[in-house]
């Protein structure tokens, strides 16, 4: 009897150092990000979205607060002159914390950081806070891709008073004061990437601080000039030996000639052309303060609240290229959710998985496993081969629109008198016509039979405007009809019927992040699922 007591005790005192093991294991975080027009501007169209989440297993949603056009998504009482149209008066972010937090769901606010629109209340208001380049353009100079005006203003996150200290972290305090909300979210907490990565920023403020950062020079007797020493043979290796190296014409120079200089000129006279290493460092160095600033005000705020980011795949990479060096964030950063989009890969498919699954782990690494990495995987772009008719469609339909109808080009004047340059152009343009209505039709038979499988009745209607529109090698395309079927192909591809995209393929992505053991999935993005009807998909990825 003592026996099977002593064992009895034993077993039980043998569950319990056990029972710690077991209930360490970690749970799998879901988040999703999701934009306010999923939200709606009622509370069922809140508590619906809190709903389809809740079925899917997302244990966080990451709402959108603070848009690309620097418009706010709650009723700052700091900006009411930010607050989105429409959202006067519903405070969308306190109904979704109340009903997420009624269906056990934590709210990451997000905020686009150092994004504001042309007509974005804190650009409108201070214009000189914008970021410059070399030219003292801000970046709505810039084009996106050979003709599209770049349509954002990225605001300078250095400058001091500025838009980070007078505008943005005061924007995430007031937040983290009156919302119940579980995190902030940083999105955009860099320089421009996609345009001009070397171009940004050389504001007044800048240009005086890249050299100041690295003190390239002394303020105290500025004008004295030190020439390089010549000790050791190799002449970069001299560097410490205090040589001068702004050049003694600096204050005299424009904008270009110093962001020329500080971009391709050399440390050390003679030596590599190596100036711009500090202009990277320096750029990293002002989104750290940045990220440290806000995590300090929103603690002060508010303890109970985090601070998570969104960042790009590789941070070493980043670093140079936006100063979003996220590795050195892990004192300020509670939980990084990097956009492992499929977007910024190159390969196949089956390429995309063995990378998402390899630089995950990676990106663990990198902040030496110190912070939550939840694996960021973006729904649209895992299907690359199943949309890419559809842009080929919209690029050519658009090509074939812009053609000078057939017969305006006489290459007659009278009976007798042809032209035979215009009879050049027009056979060229005959051909041009051809090869864009071939084109149109290629592009519809990829698409074609996996759209017959699911909705054959937009499959027919579809190819009866194709079939008018490539008729007679296009030279039977109006402007009407080749509108109707652009429309036609925008709509199949805001409403896509389900089964369309092959859903295995979110399902595929999220085994291979899986495969690095991250602590979490973030998916983005809520509207995305809507459009692709992927939530099914989701539901069963997601299943506990
Ligand atoms: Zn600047």
């Amino acid at each position: 009897m003592k026996t099977r007591i002593i064992l009895f005790t034993l077993t039980l005192l043998m569950s319990f150092s056990f029972a710690p093991v077991a209930s360490a294991q970690r749970r799998e975080v879901h988040a999703l990000w999701a934009h306010p027009t999923e939200a709606g501007k009622s509370a069922e169209s809140v508590r619906a979205l809190v709903a389809k989440c809740k079925r899917a297993n997302i244990d966080v949603i990451v709402m959108d607060i603070k848009g690309s056009n620097g418009e706010l998504y709650w009723k700052s009482k700091k900006f009411p002159q930010a607050i989105a149209k429409g959202y006067e008066n519903f405070d969308m972010l306190a109904h979704l914390v109340r009903e997420a937090h009624a269906a056990g769901i934590r709210v990451d606010a997000w905020l686009v950081d150092n994004l504001e629109g042309a007509n974005g209340a804190a650009f409108r208001e201070h214009p000189e806070w914008a970021q410059l380049n070399p030219d003292g353009e801000t970046t709505l100079s810039e084009k996106l891709g050979k003709t599209r005006q770049y349509p954002y203003v990225w605001m300078c996150p250095a400058r001091r008073p500025g838009y980070v200290d007078q505008w943005l972290v005061p924007l995430f305090e007031e937040i983290a004061a009156n919302y119940q909300v579980d995190s902030v979210h940083h999105d955009y907490v860099r320089f421009p990437g996609d345009i001009g990565p070397d171009s940004y920023c050389f504001c007044d403020y800048c240009l005086k601080n890249i050299p100041r950062y690295a003190m390239l020079r002394y303020e105290t007797r500025p004008d004295e000039r030190y020439r390089v020493g010549t000790a050791q043979p190799r002449i970069e290796a001299n560097w410490w030996s205090d040589p001068t190296m702004m050049p003694a014409e600096w204050d005299q120079m424009d904008r270009r000639e110093k962001a020329n200089f500080l971009l391709n000129g050399r440390t050390i006279p003679g030596g590599p052309p190596d100036l711009r290493h500090f202009f990277y460092d320096y750029r990293a160095h002002q989104i750290e303060i940045l990220v440290r600033q806000v995590t300090e005000h929103v603690k002060k705020a508010n303890p109970n609240v985090q601070v998570s980011a969104a960042v790009f795949k590789n941070p070493i990479l980043s670093g140079r290229y936006l100063g979003q060096h996220w590795d050195q964030w892990t004192d300020w950063i509670d939980v990084y959710m990097p956009m492992t989009y499929r977007s910024h890969f190159a390969g196949s498919f089956d390429a995309y998985l063995d990378h998402l699954a390899e630089i995950t782990a990676r990106q663990m690494e990198w902040i030496g496993h110190k912070r939550p990495v939840y694996a960021g995987i973006a729904s649209t772009y895992l299907f690359r081969e199943e949309m890419q008719p559809f842009d080929e469609m919209r690029d050519r339909i658009a090509d074939l629109r812009g053609l000078p109808p057939i017969d305006t080009m006489p290459s007659q004047v009278g009976a007798i008198v042809v032209d035979p340059d215009v009879e050049r152009q027009k056979a060229a343009l005959n051909t041009k016509r051809a090869d864009l209505a071939r084109a149109i039709g290629a592009a519809f038979e990829t698409m074609s039979k996996r759209l017959s499988a699911v909705a054959p009745d937009r499959e027919r209607e579809i190819r009866s405007f194709v079939k008018v529109n490539i008729a007679d090698n296009g030279r039977a395309a109006t402007n009407e009809s080749l509108d109707r079927l652009a429309k036609a192909v925008n709509d199949l591809r805001l409403d896509l019927p389900p089964g369309f995209l092959p859903p295995e393929k979110l399902v595929r992505a999220i085994e291979a992040a899986r495969k690095a053991n991250p602590d979490g999935i973030a998916i983005f993005a809520a509207g995305s699922l809507d459009r692709e009807k992927l939530w099914p998909a989701l539901e069963t990825a997601f299943k506990r």
